[in-house]
């Protein structure tokens, strides 16, 4: 049992106002909420969020009241990671993703990419196998760390990403995969991606789509609407927030994740000890293990850092 910690207003990452929000989802959290196993990769999906608001000047959802960033840094600190069967899916669609980085990358070389939230860094092994030298990653929990292939182990620099962390103006491209909907104040690491790009490099975000048919559907028992996301972004607010962080050319569009029959049981709303009867035969047989690529309501950005 974990104790449950006091929760603080949120302000828009946008607007930067308090309040000024009108309830979309009200709390379903419980004290178990607030532990590692909650923070980390991949859990099963349980509904428990915060009560989420949306910002009637900009349209931006966030979870609010939310706990302290340090607890929250703490959670991630601990956090573990178990991609599980995932990986080779996520290795094919993260790895296609750097392709969009370098079709903006005009004249800059393939030389400096950092991977924001990179977990065991199999987006840096992607990176390397695309021909790219000078790779990155950052990341805060030691366990998916101590994960890492020895090509990239020593190149992840364990912390949040902040200014300072680069040398400035040193990488031609950043990316953050899955790691917006989880800042809690996303304006700040979106400056210290443009202090370490250089002029004319490309920042690609990958995350949720609120706006998309699933969760429009869904509800708060989509997955997405999760105690982790402390934002959820459309393409709209998305394309504002990057703007407000000083990119230009920014583009937004919406995208297709490989995934395997077993992970998309495994998110769909049925009850749990249903899920936990099926998943590890499915996990097993080949129709579990097979791939499709479905539009799960990602989106994903590129942008440009002016200089
Ligand atoms: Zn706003």
């Amino acid at each position: 049992m974990t104790q449950a910690p006091e929760l603080h207003a949120t302000r828009c990452a946008i607007c930067g106002t308090t309040g000024n929000a009108t309830e979309r989802w009200p709390a379903t959290l419980t004290p178990e909420a607030f532990s590692v196993a909650t923070f980390s990769a991949r859990r099963l999906p349980d509904r428990v969020h915060y009560r989420m608001v949306t910002c009637d000047a900009c349209g931006l959802v966030r979870s609010d009241p939310v706990m302290d960033s340090e607890r929250l840094d703490g959670l991630y600190e601990q956090s573990t990671f178990d991609y599980g069967d995932e990986l080779p899916s996520l290795e094919r669609t993260y790895g296609e993703a750097i392709g969009l980085i370098e079709e903006r990358l005009g004249d800059l070389p393939k030389s400096g990419i950092a991977d924001v939230g990179c977990g065991n860094g199999f987006v840096l092994d992607q990176a390397l196998a695309r021909g790219w030298s000078e790779v990155w990653g950052v990341e805060p929990s030691s366990d998916a760390i101590g994960h890492a292939s020895p090509e990239v182990g020593p190149r992840i620099k364990q912390a949040m990403m902040t200014p300072g962390l680069f040398e400035p103006g040193s990488l031609s491209g950043i990316t953050l995969f899955q790691v917006l909907d989880h800042l809690p104040d996303p304006l700040e690491p979106l400056a210290a991606c443009r202090e370490a790009l250089r002029p004319g490099g490309v920042v690609l975000a990958w995350n949720h789509n609120v706006r998309a048919v699933s969760a429009r559907l869904l509800g708060d028992r989509s997955p997405i609407v999760d105690v982790e996301h402390t934002y959820l972004y459309s393409p709209d607010t998305m394309r504002k927030l990057f703007e407000k962080a000083g990119f230009v050319d920014v583009k937004v569009r919406p995208v297709r994740n490989r995934y395997s029959v077993s992970y998309l049981t495994h998110l769909v709303p049925i009850p749990r000890t249903a899920k936990e009867a099926l998943l590890p035969p499915l996990r097993r047989s080949r129709i579990g293990r097979r791939e499709l690529r479905v539009p799960l309501g990602n989106l994903c950005l590129t942008a440009i850092n002016p200089g």
